[in-house]
């Protein structure tokens, strides 16, 4: 019986695999400019990881995560998100003692078993930063401007980042309970999610997508006229610095995010012309994660992105580039006499830098011409005795159809050339 690979995940295959670096060697580009210096974390945890550092009542923790016992009896949890991870390394290698800020990124897979749909996977990737260290606005603001950059230096230029302040726990806890006021006469018409949310954590019935809930929730409180002095003037100095750095954002009293550990700013960048689903990237600062997971008070704040999304998004909009993953060079062979040159010859191009495909079974020179075409080779070699003799080898460009005789000395030279 043939086996395929379990639902909700892919192969990611050669060409797409193309598509796959171009967008990491960008986004890594990005972070490279922005001084963050690359973590990389286990693929599992320990499962008290992420119910500590996520939180046991969100849906990832109660319905989403991959836990499994090892052969020792342990707990085991594939990852589900990036940042519990980053801050477990941050705390187990004391990486605050080396600098004042830590800035690190990740890019890598994430498991959660979600009900696969379109551009939702089981395995999934992500990259994400978390700046550790750093109570100032500043880099709130620079961290905003950094996600859209990445995106930009894509080519999706539509983009809109939405901006709000969740406040400490301090002014929170005092909007909770007007929001509480507001929402429990009513709590009978909410939908089934948002009463468990009103007793749960009911911030989160104002990202609820029910017209019903919106509505209920339309008239509730501002969480911005119920933060304290500090969260404030916090919020206020990040959209300073974002309009000084000509960010466009808008304010979205709605956006409070689904994690609970989210304090002050949460931001989130929306593709327009995406659909009801068009975040395609989301964070936040953390200040009260860290010691969650066990360290000393340290601010902190991060975001994470979707790889899938973002290469759907680029491949519907038409901006991906040319990406080849064609041969330059397919050197043919014709007879036994010349197979130990020719392998030869393909190891100096290879020496050289140019990638390089070889005849290895000897068959027809039609046949070979046929793969080269197939291959999309940009020149094809063809050494055959009579070349091999007059230590020579054929070159033909396969787009003019030109073809001629070029001694091996010459010929890293005029490859060089033709490819230009
Ligand atoms: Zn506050
Ligand atoms: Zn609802």
């Amino acid at each position: 019986m043939k086996i395929n690979a379990p639902k909700g995940t892919q192969d990611i295959l050669p060409e797409q695999a193309l598509i796959w670096q171009w967008v990491e060697k960008q986004v890594r580009e990005v972070f490279r400019v922005y001084n963050y210096g690359e973590v990389r974390t286990p693929i599992f945890e320990h499962t008290e990881l992420f119910a500590r550092g996520i939180g046991e009542t969100t849906d990832i923790v109660e319905k989403e995560m991959y836990t499994f016992l090892d052969q020792g009896g342990r707990s085991i949890t594939l990852r589900p998100e990036g940042t519990a991870s980053v801050v477990r390394a941050f705390l187990e290698h004391n990486l605050a003692a080396k600098t004042g800020v830590t800035k690190l990124f990740y890019f890598g897979p994430m498991f959660r078993q979600e009900k696969p749909q379109a551009g939702r996977f089981r395995q999934f990737h992500q990259f994400g930063v978390e700046v550790l260290g750093e109570n100032s606005p500043l880099i709130d603001a620079e961290v905003i401007a950094m996600a859209t950059e990445i995106y930009r230096r894509l080519g999706l230029d539509a983009l809109e980042v939405r901006l709000n302040s969740v406040g400490c726990p301090v002014c929170r806890a005092n909007y909770r309970q007007a929001l509480l006021d507001h929402l429990t006469p009513r709590s009978g018409e909410l939908c089934a999610s948002c009463q468990r949310r009103l007793v749960q954590n009911p911030l989160r019935v104002l990202d609820c997508k029910s017209p019903v809930c919106q509505g209920i929730t339309a008239e509730a409180p501002q969480l911005d006229q119920y933060l304290c002095e500090d969260c404030a003037s916090h919020f206020a100095a990040v959209r300073r610095y974002l309009d000084a750095m000509g960010v466009v954002y808008m304010i979205d009293s709605r956006l409070v995010r689904g994690l609970d550990y989210y304090t002050k700013t949460v931001f989130e960048v929306v593709y327009q012309g995406l659909g009801a689903q068009n975040a395609v990237c989301g964070g936040g600062r953390y200040d009260g994660l860290v010691q969650q997971c066990g360290g000393p008070p340290t601010p902190g704040i991060g975001f994470a992105a979707g790889v899938e999304r973002l290469i759907i998004t680029l491949e519907k909009q038409g901006k991906l580039p040319e990406l080849s993953g064609a041969p330059q060079v397919y050197l043919s062979v014709l007879g036994d006499a010349p197979k130990l040159k020719a392998f030869e010859i393909a190891q100096n191009l290879r020496a050289q830098g140019i990638r390089t495909e070889l005849e290895y079974a000897g068959r027809s020179l039609k046949a070979q011409m046929k793969t080269a075409d197939k291959l999309n080779a940009a020149l094809v070699l063809i050494l055959g005795e009579d070349e091999l003799a007059r230590e020579t080898i054929v070159l033909r460009n396969m787009k003019k159809g030109e073809q001629r005789e070029v001694p091996w000395r010459e010929l890293v030279t005029v490859i060089q050339e033709e490819l230009g």
